[in-house]
């Protein structure tokens, strides 16, 4: 068998998850990890992979199928994706959810004329929880869908609190609101606000000379982060925080909370708990990674999201066994 020769671009959370995930797949193998950075200063998980420039990439166009895209949503993907998507089929992760469609609309404008495919925005949200969400809907037509996230550590809000005056270090945690969670797999179908939904939680340290009310004070009133949220801040030491929260746990669900015509209660909830939500991230990636191949291979081009892809083609097997298997 031929394997799919997968290339990841950008190398930090998700590049190395994606490198570990092709270790589980073994129609698989990986020809390269491409960078901005200086290629001898990052250092790989497997020393064999080679680490190259990323303008060196477009020498790979006969030598890599699917270029996993793993950069961040805010700078890198809007510049990389409809970039790599004029030499290779690729994958992304692509998470401001708002700006999606016009993203969708400049890559696959690239990649018609390329001839490749571009899936984009997967991972679990956008993603597997999108699939959710649009499922509970042609379910239960009549009803109303809740996505609840965490308990889980949110990269961006963390990002917001370490460039706060006087703090040296943060992370923060989203926590949905157990009653809210209760309420609505009762079946009440409650409407619920934002602070309603979710708790923010963040274990900050201080520098040396700083006050820990201003602090408090500039993280619970920030707007867009923690303003519409009740925010609970704690202090810790540094050791506390290298110990205690270096780990990059998340999750969350699903709920489509309905009735059929008869007025019968009827309930859908998809959950994740994940001890690291990159890996699981990549993991993600990797399974488009095989469906974008096969479309590719089956002449298709263009850029698309989880809603164009039949999911069989994620699967290693073929669609026989998954017949015989796991229908
Ligand atoms: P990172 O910040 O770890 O990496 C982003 C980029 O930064 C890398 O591609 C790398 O590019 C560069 N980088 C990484 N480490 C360093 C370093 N030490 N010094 C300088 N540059 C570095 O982001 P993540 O991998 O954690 O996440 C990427 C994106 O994935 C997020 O922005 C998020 O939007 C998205 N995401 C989507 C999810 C979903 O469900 N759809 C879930 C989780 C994340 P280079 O090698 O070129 O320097």
């Amino acid at each position: 068998m031929n394997k799919i020769r997968i290339g990841i671009l950008g190398y930090g959370n998700l590049g190395r998850g994606v490198q570990l995930a092709i270790k589980q797949n073994p129609d698989m193998e990986l020809v390269g990890v491409f960078t901005r950075r200086d290629p001898s200063s990052v250092e790989v998980n497997d020393p064999s992979v080679g680490v190259y420039l990323v303008d060196q990439a477009k020498d790979f166009q006969d030598k890599i199928d699917v270029m996993i895209l793993c950069g961040g949503s805010a700078k890198d993907l809007p510049e990389q994706t409809p970039l790599f998507a004029q030499l290779f089929h690729t994958v992304d992760s692509y998470d401001t959810h708002a700006l999606i469609p016009q993203f969708f609309a400049k890559v696959d404008e690239v990649a018609k004329v390329s001839k490749k495919v571009s899936v984009i925005s997967v991972g679990w949200d956008p993603g597997l929880f999108s699939l959710n969400r649009l499922l509970g809907e042609v379910v239960l037509p009549q009803g109303n869908t809740y996505t609840f996230w965490g308990d889980g550590l949110s990269q961006g809000h963390s990002d917001a609190i370490r460039r706060l005056d006087g703090v040296k270090n943060g992370v923060q945690y989203t926590l949905p609101v157990k009653e809210a969670v209760e309420r609505v797999r009762s079946g009440e179908q409650p409407s619920l606000s934002t602070r309603e939904k979710h708790t923010r939680e963040c274990f900050v340290v201080l520098k040396e000379d700083a006050d820990k009310d201003q602090v408090e004070q500039q993280i619970t009133t920030m707007p867009n982060y923690f303003e519409d949220y009740d925010t609970t801040v704690h202090f810790i030491s540094e050791d506390e925080l290298q110990k205690n929260h270096s780990g990059m746990p998340h999750g969350g669900f699903v709920i489509r909370s309905g009735e059929s015509e008869a007025n019968e209660k009827q309930l859908m909830e998809f959950s994740l708990k994940l001890e690291s939500n990159p890996n699981f991230t990549s993991s993600v990636l990797v399974a488009y990674a095989r469906a974008a191949y096969r479309l590719g291979e089956s002449g298709q081009s263009g850029a698309k999201t989880i809603y164009d892809i039949p999911v069989g083609l994620l699967s290693l097997k073929t669609a026989e066994q998954l017949r015989s298997e796991l229908l």
